[in-house]
This record gives C-alpha cells, sequence and structure tokens, in this order.
C-alpha cells in the first residue's frame, strides 16, 4: 500500500484525488498535449491557452524538451489562488567542473550556491526557488547530482484573469525565464572564483567539525568570529563598532590546520563539562547560541564560518506541556507522587522538570553525546538544589534528581559531554572541567577561581535510558486513508496525518524546510520499514541515516510536491518524540 498513491504524476490522467479544495463535480483533467514537446510547441500551447478555463494548464504536465535542458511540470495548481505549481529543470551538463561536484560536501555547497544565484536571478517573476538562510544545508530545490546534473525545482504562480488562463504571461515565465535561468546558472556565466570559495569555506568547516574528536573537543570558536545576530528576527550577523569579534582565552587556545584557509585559532571546548558563566547581558546565550548552531555549515561572511560543534550536539530545555511516550527517565525521576513508574513514563502533559528529564533521555537514546543548556529555558528544579532546600524538603518527598547530580556520571561513565551557560548559580562549580566567563563579550578561562569555591558533592547514578521500540502503525500520515497529509506551519508545527506536531522548542531545526523533511523523514522511517517494529529507535534513525547517504535528500521526496530540506537526526526524533499518537510497544 505504502507508496502506491502517486498523485500528480503523469501516469494518472483523471481524478479529483490530487486537487485541492474539493467541491463536486470536478471536471476530468485535460489530456496531456501530445506532440514534439519541446520549447516551440510549450510556447505556441501556451499562447494558444489565452483566455481558456485555468484547468487547462493540467495539459502541461510532463516534459518538454529545451534543447540543453529537460523542464519538468510536475504539478499543477486548481486554480491561481492555489499553492504555486511545481516545475523542474533538470539540466544534464551545465559545465559544472568535477572538482565542484565530486566530493560530496563540495558538491553540497555548489548546489546551494547556485540555488541562492537562482533565487536572485529570479526575482520579480512568478518563479520561486527555496534556498536557506544562514546555514548550508542539503534541500530539494537545487542539487547537483554525483554525474554533474543541475537539477532545481522551482515553484511557480501560473497566471490567471480569474478563472481564466493568461497564456501570454505564462509564456513568458517558461519559456524566457526559465531558460534564462538556466543560461545564467551556465558555469561560464557565474562567478566562478566565489563559487570556489564558497564550497572551499564549507569544506574547511566541515573538515574542522571532523577534526574536533581527535582534539578531544566537542566545540571550537575561532579568533574573529562574530557570534551575535542583528536582531532577535534577523540571522545576520550584528555589524556596527559596538560588535566585539569572538578571542579565546589563552589557556583555552587551540590551533587547526584547515585544507583551505590554513592555520586558524581559536577556543577549543574540551570534552566533559564546560560552565559557561558571566554576569546578564554579557553574551552568554549568544556563545550557547552560536554552538546550538555549530552543527550546521554557514554561507560566508556569516561569522560563524569557524565556529563548529560536533554534530550530535542537542539543545536541552524543559518544554512545559510537551508529551512523553513511555521514556525512561529515572536517573531523573524517582518515586513520583502518582506512584507512576519512571523508568517508563507516559504524559500526555508533562511539567517543566520532567520535560527537561525526557529531552535529556531522549537525546541520548537517540544517539547524542553533547548537551547544550542555556538556564534562560531550563527547570531550575531539575538543574539544581540547595542544601536550605534540601534541608526543608526531605530527599524521599522529592522525586527530582537534579542535572548536577548527573552531569558528572553521564560524561564518567557514558562520554556526554555538556556546555552549560549558569550565571545565576555556583552550585556548577562544584562538578565542572573548565569554566569560561564572559565579560562584556570577551571569555576568560577562570576555572582555577571557580573551583577553589567549590563543594564536595556527592554523584548520583546515571543509568542509560532504556531504548525504546515504536509501533510504526502509529506514526502515520494518513497513507492508510490513501492520502499524504503533511505540511508546515511557519516554524511552529509539523501537520503530520491528523496530529499536529508542536515543534516550537525544537530549537536546533534552523530552516523552515527541515520541519518538512522531518516529517518526510518520518513517513520514510514507516515505508522503508526502517522503523518495522523490532528495530530500536536509535536502530531505526541509522538505518535511515544509511539509506540517505546512499540516496540523497530525494531518498525522502518521493512524491511530495514540495520543498524541503535535510533534518539531523536528532530533529527527526524529537518530531517524533513529539507526535501525539505514537505508541511504544516495548523498551530494551
Ligand atoms: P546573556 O545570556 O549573558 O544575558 P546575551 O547573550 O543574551 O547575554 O547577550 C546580550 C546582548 O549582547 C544581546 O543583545 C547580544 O546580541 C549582545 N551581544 C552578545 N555578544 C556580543 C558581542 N560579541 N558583541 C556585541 N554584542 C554582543
Ligand atoms: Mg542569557
Amino acid at each position: 500500500m505504502a507508496g502506491q498513491r502517486g498523485s500528480g504524476g503523469q501516469g494518472r490522467r483523471y481524478g479529483g484525488g490530487g486537487g485541492r479544495g474539493g467541491g463536486g463535480g470536478r471536471r476530468p483533467e485535460p489530456e496531456p498535449i501530445r506532440g514534439k514537446r519541446d520549447e516551440a510547441q510549450l510556447s505556441e500551447e501556451l499562447l494558444k491557452m489565452q483566455g481558456a478555463s485555468y484547468g487547462r494548464y493540467k495539459a502541461l504536465k510532463g516534459d518538454w524538451d529545451f534543447g540543453d535542458f529537460t523542464l519538468t511540470v510536475q504539478r499543477v495548481q486548481a486554480d491561481p489562488f492555489a499553492p504555486p505549481s511545481r516545475i523542474r529543470l533538470f539540466r544534464p551538463d551545465a559545465g559544472i567542473p568535477a572538482s565542484a561536484y565530486e566530493d560530496p560536501v563540495r558538491r553540497r555547497a555548489t548546489a546551494d550556491y547556485l540555488g541562492r544565484r537562482a533565487r536572485r536571478q529570479l526575482k520579480g517573476s512568478l518563479l520561486k526557488i527555496d534556498t536557506g538562510g544562514q546555514e548550508v544545508i542539503a534541500r530539494s530545490s537545487c542539487q547537483i547530482t554525483e554525474e554533474g546534473a543541475l537539477d532545481l525545482r522551482i515553484g511557480v504562480d501560473l497566471p490567471g484573469h480569474g478563472r481564466r488562463i493568461d497564456g501570454r504571461t505564462a509564456e513568458r515565465e517558461l519559456c524566457h525565464t526559465v531558460p534564462e535561468l538556466a543560461d545564467d546558472l551556465d558555469w561560464d556565466e557565474i562567478d566562478q572564483e566565489e563559487a570556489r570559495a564558497f564550497a572551499d569555506s564549507v569544506a574547511d568547516t566541515v573538515a574542522l567539525r571532523a577534526s574536533l574528536a581527535d582534539r578531544g573537543l566537542v566545540a571550537f570558536v575561532a579568533d574573529g568570529a562574530i557570534l551575535p545576530r542583528r536582531s532577535g528576527v534577523s540571522d545576520e550577523p550584528m555589524a556596527g563598532q559596538g560588535v566585539v569579534p569572538f578571542a579565546s582565552p589563552e589557556s583555552l587556545r587551540v590551533s587547526v590546520e584547515l585544507p583551505h584557509r590554513g592555520t586558524v585559532t581559536g577556543m577549543g571546548v574540551p570534552e566533559g563539562i564546560t560552565l559557561i558563566v558571566g554576569g546578564g547581558f554579557h553574551g552568554k546565550s549568544t556563545l550557547l547560541h552560536a554552538l546550538e548552531r555549530g552543527v550546521y555549515d554557514h554561507v560566508p561572511g556569516d561569522g560563524r564560518e569557524l565556529v563548529v560543534t560536533t554534530a550530535d550536539a542537542v539543545k536541552i530545555r524543559a518544554e512545559e506541556g510537551r508529551r512523553v511516550e513511555r521514556v525512561d527517565v529515572s536517573p531523573f525521576v524517582r518515586n513520583l507522587p502518582t506512584g507512576a513508574d519512571t523508568s517508563d513514563f507516559r504524559t500526555e502533559n508533562a511539567s517543566g522538570s520532567t520535560s527537561q528529564a525526557a529531552n535529556i533521555c531522549e537525546a541520548v537514546e537517540a544517539g547524542s553525546r553533547t548537551l547544550l543548556v542555556d538556564e534562560d529555558s531550563t527547570a531550575t528544579n531539575l538543574m539544581i538544589r540547595d542544601e536550605r532546600m534540601q534541608a526543608l524538603v526531605h530527599g524521599d518527598r522529592e522525586p527530582l534528581v537534579p542535572f548536577v547530580d548527573l552531569v558528572r556520571p553521564l560524561h564518567r561513565e557514558h562520554r556526554v559531554s555538556t556546555v552549560l551557560v549558569m550565571g545565576g548559580s555556583g552550585d556548577y562549580f562544584d562538578v565542572a572541567d573548565q569554566v569560561v566567563m564572559l565579560d562584556a563579550y570577551h571569555p576568560h578561562d577562570v576555572t582555577e577561581r571557580a573551583r577553589s569555591l567549590a563543594h564536595e558533592r556527592e554523584d548520583a547514578e546515571f543509568t542509560l535510558p532504556r531504548a525504546r521500540v515504536v509501533d510504526p502503525g502509529s506514526v502515520d500520515d494518513n497513507t492508510a486513508k490513501g492520502r499524504s497529509k503533511l505540511k508546515r506551519r511557519d516554524m511552529d508545527v509539523l501537520v503530520f496525518g491528523e496530529s499536529d506536531i508542536d515543534v516550537r522548542s525544537v530549537e536546533q531545526f534552523v530552516d523552515p524546510g527541515q520541519i518538512t523533511g522531518a516529517g518526510l523523514a518520518l513517513r520514510a522511517l514507516v515505508r522503508g520499514r526502517h522503523l518495522d517494529g523490532a528495530r530500536t529507535l536509535a536502530e531505526a534513525l541509522d538505518s535511515l541515516e544509511e539509506a540517505l547517504a546512499e540516496e540523497g535528500v530525494t531518498l525522502l521526496g518521493g512524491d511530495f510536491g514540495g520543498d524541503y530540506a535535510l533534518p539531523r537526526r536528532h530533529e527527526v526524533a524529537a518530531a517524533l518524540n513529539r507526535l501525539r499518537t505514537l505508541r511504544v510497544t516495548g523498551q530494551r
């Protein structure tokens, strides 16, 4: 059953299932146009359609031969107000040199570069291409194949006057704007130096991240990096005189040799427990935020090109109200007043502390070995408990074991490192391996001083959370009902079948396309039988990742008619964990 619905494919001539909006009495789709189906014929047909009823556009579906490239009309909107139609431009030879695509990292970077160029070129037209913000993430809209072909997926608002076709405008867009775009992306036409520098920069970032483990680091922040952003709603670098470029404390400075930039220096954040302290407004959260984003590669000029974190780092926060499905939170939560078994904990409405505990246990379950935590978004009662409170509320009345008692065993026994921002309490002095103080955005190594203020602290025990086995039938995008339903509402909600998945607190979703991508990944987990009812969640994610490495981002697409970008396994897991229909059938 799965994957057999093929809406919008050329194979199906009739039927209203693929149309939007509904309303009875839908007319059968027009037969696809026959003939040479080349550029000249497309032009002629579009001009002939002038004034025809809007539904005639559907006859355009399929391939059109433009000589250098093929234009495929994949999906046609039902009316001028519906979401854009979808076209694909496939150009087998755009002159892209092997050096720009043979290596998968450079291929991703060059495709991203060309996508951004396409976006500029299409400004003011009816064509729209999805491109990234400050991050360089594999996406469906602009790809280079292993053979060096250029493959673009573009949205187009097919023009109409009311419910009548505006064929002249459509002809201009499809028969002039599109070929101009294809020409403009020709390797001979682009700024090759800039394209190379873009790919070099991304390759350096990837090399830098890959070098962390051997050096015993979980993150690196280059000297000179620009961490603050322009504003709360702009991810572009802050500019102007007030910006303080990053400068590592001497004691933490390391130097790394990169393939293109050569030697760079910066602050190495060692494995273990790193505490970031400092007064309010001194740049703590800004530093942590840069580390959260350091799992992604940034465009040249972003300021964070050389700020990297291990690829598996997960931001942890409290998230009151989320659902939790049979998570083993026993390291953090013991003897609840309800008597619930906390190694098999389920709730429709987690508290601040239990949600944060679940977030930590789920991150570790999905394979993260670096946790990023900011006091600004944590549940205080899960982070610390001071002596006076312990004196007042006795151990057996307090189900929570604070993170401060678990953070050392997490590292010592399970190699899970933590980078933690905490300006409001000295409790973590007791457990920190290094302490960095931000003073007016300048980092200082204050480990020695913090150690002299530390107390003895007895650790609690951290046993790895039990691995869960998921019922694939509980992860349903409505495939069973014959109609997949998958879409995104802003950066807030992933609509998956009948469920709204609240992803507002999943902070490492950085690109709208990744949210759609996560929905597609959930679907792929089920359809590809990675989730088979026997594998654990982590094993299913491994299996999906392998398939993605093999087939690339299009593995997720299939018959999906929209843009998406690649999420990490951790965000896929996060989406799954927030799915309210999720059912866990067992724990191992
Ligand atoms: P904290 O978490 O320590 O309270 P924030 O990281 O929220 O502080 O930063 C406070 C303000 O300082 C923010 O507006 C931020 O953009 C700005 N800021 C952070 N780092 C720098 C820097 N290196 N140069 C200039 N401004 C910065
Ligand atoms: Mg802060």
